[in-house]
């Protein structure tokens, strides 16, 4: 991705100089989550601006476990990014890893069921996470949080231009809390930043004066606080992303489609809701390839691709993690994070860059192949 150009915004920057405010929810920043609402959720709930989504899902999860001070649990996928535990654990509780599905690589209704009826009335708090901006079923999560009575937020980092079922903004309107990130590397770049958006205003607004050092009337903390604020030029930088969005988002969608269809023999993800705005591609290899996927990036890399593997390692097989949290059974996760790879993307790359990426995976794949069956025959399983 790439941040809005600087170098453009010197009328606006002066702009900000000459107000004299530079913070604190100003004007810019009125603006920004007003055009979010607008432009993003279809005019749904409301925004909250925060310095980047890591604080942002501190204070929302925060802000859910203090109805229950009794619980200790943050119930979680193993496969997400560190911050989503980080937050939980900021935020007073233990995370309790669950597994995800085969298909969506989301966490398992199954897995979070299971988990519930042995742990459910010490979990403060689901977390679930919206995989590389894939949809999740929120309903489900909205049945079962009333069902078993515990908070929820949602952390949907890379969601922002992703498009549900009904064609709304991923967590539009919903009534618990979901957290984007306008982080440089995500696909609404700016610098650093996050959004709280929520269908339910008081929450908002609770959130809001949580992000102000608890400050309700002026000045007076009357609730648990911190700085979460984001500054007038982290939000003028939202107002320029937001200029161009949709055709970088059109841009990811028609980058995403070619990858799929010149890589007929991979796994994708399943796709949930109308649209995935994807920052990158993340794809499986087979699983005959999976243990040399390490000699693979490096061939890439050699070739001048750059291939990443998010979320491998996932959560539990991070020490930190593995020593301060709960970890359930994560046979799913270990196979998904196992084989995944995630291929290059950006905003302006060319149909034949992406036709030259997915050329030159199959031949590295194929070289791995053939080692495989030339030295190891024994070591190819019979499917895949
Ligand atoms: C990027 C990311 C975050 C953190 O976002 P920041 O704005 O960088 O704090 C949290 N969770 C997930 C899943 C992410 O991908």
């Amino acid at each position: 991705p790439r941040p809005p150009a600087l170098s453009k915004l010197s009328s606006e920057l002066c702009a900000i100089e000459n107000s004299g405010v530079f913070s604190n929810y100003g004007p810019v920043n009125t603006q920004l989550e007003k055009a979010l609402t607008d432009d993003l959720f279809d005019g749904l709930g409301g925004c909250l601006t925060t310095s980047s989504a890591t604080i942002g899902l501190i204070l929302a999860i925060r802000e859910a476990a203090e109805l229950f001070t009794d619980r200790k649990y943050a119930l979680m996928p193993s496969f997400t990014f560190a911050a989503t535990a980080h937050a939980a654990i900021w935020a007073g509780l233990t995370p309790l890893f669950c597994d995800i599905d085969r298909d969506t690589w989301a966490m398992c209704p199954r897995s979070v069921k299971q988990i519930l009826e042995t742990y459910g009335d010490r979990v403060a708090c689901v977390i679930p996470y919206a995989p590389f901006g894939n949809c999740i079923d929120l309903d489900f999560y909205e049945r079962l949080t009333s069902k078993y009575n515990i908070g929820m937020v949602v952390d949907a980092a890379a969601s922002l231009g992703s498009l549900d079922y009904s064609g709304h903004n991923f967590g539009a309107g919903f009534s618990n809390p979901v957290v984007f990130s306008m982080h440089a590397t995500k696909l609404f770049a700016t610098a650093e930043g996050g959004v709280i958006h929520c269908g339910d205003g008081d929450r908002l607004s609770r959130l809001r004066a949580m992000g102000n050092f608890g400050f309700t009337q002026s000045r007076v903390a009357t609730m648990l606080g911190l700085n979460a604020k984001l500054s007038e030029i982290g939000a003028l930088l939202g107002l320029e992303r937001l200029r161009d969005f949709k055709e970088i988002v059109a841009a990811h969608v028609a980058i995403a489609d070619l990858y799929k269809t010149q890589l007929p023999e991979f796994t994708f993800q399943r796709v949930v809701g109308q649209r995935v705005a994807y920052m990158f591609m993340p794809v499986l290899l087979p699983a005959s390839c999976a243990s040399r996927r390490r000699m693979l990036i490096d061939a890439m890399a050699r070739r001048g691709i750059g291939v990443r593997h998010y979320f491998s390692p996932h959560l539990a097989e991070h020490p930190f993690f593995a020593s301060k949290c709960v970890i359930g059974d994560l046979t799913v996760t270990q196979e998904i994070a196992w084989r995944v790879i995630s291929l290059p993307m950006s905003d302006k790359m060319a149909v034949e860059e992406v036709t030259a990426v997915c050329k030159i995976l199959k031949e590295e794949m194929g070289v791995l192949l053939w080692e495989l069956i030339f030295y190891h025959p024994a070591k190819l399983p019979n499917s895949d």
